[in-house]
């Protein structure tokens, strides 16, 4: 059996934190708003004191249970893993770039402490306990009001130089006279295939609505068309990282089963043989995702540590 892990999650709008168990199930979870718009440094403080409620309140409910070993974080920005440093974060967290996030933590906790992006957090919990489970090679993607996802390879997070790997979204899949994107750039993924895009283009005011709609078989072309393209997206990726089963996951899961099989049949049209029999999987793990997700990463970091 192995040492519980502190495991904490910083998105936009709310903090989330809980200790992860040694069967991978999240307990003494606590949330906290964000507040995004007081600064990198109070985020951070915020942060730290919401983890030590949260070992407080474990150590209450759960006198028997080992204190943590580590401290695993899913951070939105682009993470450098190796030196545990937000190398960018948009304005969504000012104030965020900068900041030596594994270092303050491990400071804070004094426990080891490994940090990653939230999307590839939840990438690597799919891959590894979820619908990836039993694959080595698995693409993650996370297809919601953005797009997002986490490449791992071997069982292990590819992140890139500074982090700076698995930005699907942003993979350009119309070079002339592309959408216009919040990158800056124009013709990426996201600008196609986001549900924000299909909510705007269906006249649904929801997500939620339009998921309604189109899981009871009435016709939402702005459904099918994303589903089209994110076919085409996945198609580019897979002839340069030969996955060997791609995820679907984030909101589009209320699409069901009828969008899966419109963007598998678009993969198929926008790939070579070899890759058509690639499996295309629902995504199977819930809202804590990216709190397992940073809790396998301090593992695997302890793990590095012993060996
Ligand atoms: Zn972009």
């Amino acid at each position: 059996m192995s040492e519980p892990i502190l495991v904490l999650d910083v998105g936009g709008t709310k903090l989330a934190a809980g200790i992860l168990l040694d069967d991978n199930t999240v307990v003494s979870r606590a949330e906290t708003p964000t507040l995004a718009e007081e600064g990198g440094e109070a985020v951070l403080a915020r942060l730290v004191a919401l983890g030590r409620r949260v070992l407080m309140q474990a150590a209450h409910e759960w006198p028997a249970l080992p204190t943590p070993a580590a401290v695993g974080l899913a951070s939105a920005g682009y993470i450098d893993q190796a030196h545990g440093v937000v190398r960018f974060a948009t304005d969504n967290l000012p104030g965020w770039t900068g900041l030596p996030l594994a270092a303050r933590l491990e400071a804070a906790f004094a426990l080891p402490a490994a940090v990653a992006n939230d999307a590839a957090c939840f990438a690597l919990a799919e891959a590894a306990v979820g619908a990836g489970r039993g694959y080595r090679h698995v693409l993650v993607v996370a297809v919601g009001t953005g797009v997002g996802g986490g490449i791992v390879i071997d069982g292990a997070l590819y992140s890139g130089w500074e982090g700076r790997a698995g930005a699907i979204g942003h993979l350009c899949v119309e070079p002339v006279n592309g959408r216009p994107c919040t990158c800056g750039l124009g013709g990426c993924l996201e600008t196609y295939t986001a549900t924000r895009v299909m909510v705007a283009e269906s006249g649904y005011p929801s997500i939620q609505a339009l998921a309604e709609s189109y899981t009871a078989g009435n016709e939402e072309p702005a459904v099918d068309e994303a589903a089209i393209w994110l076919g085409r997206g996945l198609a580019a990726l897979a002839h340069v990282l030969g996955p060997e089963a791609i995820v679907i996951g984030g909101s589009v899961g209320l699409l069901g089963e009828r969008y899966l099989q419109i963007t598998h049949q678009s993969f198929q049209e926008h790939t070579m043989p070899l890759h058509q029999m690639t499996p295309l999987l629902p995504a199977a793990l819930g809202a804590d995702s990216g709190l397992l997700g940073a809790g396998i990463l301090a593992r695997s970091l302890l793990q590095k540590e012993d060996s």
